[in-house]
């Protein structure tokens, strides 16, 4: 697998939450750069949530999006996505019904990480269940050099991955790495599908990708099963499919 082969990033930040960049700018920065699908998966926990204006702020973003879509044309196609947070039970951060709104959902454990391993495995399988989560960003929540990952039951984690069609992320942002090239070598033995990403917040993460694929090359992934090689069309059949 190569870095020409992903066609899409599922999982970038703007300026909307802690991003530098606006939602234009990692359009027409990751055109440049070859990608033909763009996520923006700002923040759930910086989207509004404790004024609760989330649903505003949401579809204020949507229309961006919408106007950056038509000033750029159709090379590089714009999904309305979030990174939303799994809480300490591993309901979402955002309700159902705003979910189900969005184009993608990435789900991801950024708080209470010092909990057991079987409670942070809990959450997750959780999280896996709703049928709104399509990618696990960063599964074992791992932020180099600070913390090492939570101690998971990765082979639930993998064989519930496989039965809910949740793909698991290998973020490719120096600060995760996560999935590392062990897990995702051993997931891919029960069949599950992955996203590489970039998680960029700043103009050069968006070049990080290479590190994802490094990964994903080590672990000796088929490109078919990474949903950033898919056309458009597939990866929005598999979208559709979800979260119905
Ligand atoms: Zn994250
Ligand atoms: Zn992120």
């Amino acid at each position: 697998m190569r870095v020409a082969d992903l066609r899409a990033d599922l999982h970038t930040h703007t300026v909307w939450s802690d991003g530098e960049l606006t939602i234009e700018q990692i359009a027409r920065q990751s055109r440049r750069l070859g990608r033909q699908i763009i996520a923006i998966t700002d923040h759930s926990c910086l989207m509004g949530v404790r004024d609760n204006t989330f649903r505003q702020r949401l579809k204020a973003q949507r229309e961006e999006i919408n106007a950056v879509q038509e000033r750029i044309g159709d090379s590089i196609y714009l999904l309305h996505g979030a990174e939303v947070d799994i809480l300490a039970d591993g309901t979402l951060e955002f309700p159902d019904d705003v979910l189900a709104e969005l184009d993608i959902v990435v789900a991801s454990l950024h708080t209470e990480l010092d909990q057991p391993g079987a409670l942070m495995t809990e959450r997750l399988l959780r999280a896996m269940h709703n049928p709104h989560v399509d990618i696990i960003a960063h599964p074992s929540g791992r932020i180099l050099p600070y913390f090492k990952g939570a101690e998971l039951d990765w082979e639930l984690v993998f064989e519930t991955a496989r039965k809910t069609g949740v793909a698991l992320e290998i973020d490719s942002n120096p600060d995760h790495l996560d999935l590392d090239e062990e897990h995702a070598r051993l997931a891919a033995q029960y069949g599950v599908l992955f996203s590489v990403d970039s998680d960029t917040h700043r103009a050069h993460h968006l070049r990080c990708l290479r590190l994802g694929v490094r990964i994903a090359r080590r672990a000796e992934l088929r490109p078919d099963d990474v949903i950033n090689t898919w056309s458009l069309e597939r990866l929005l059949v598999w979208l559709r499919s979800r979260g119905a």
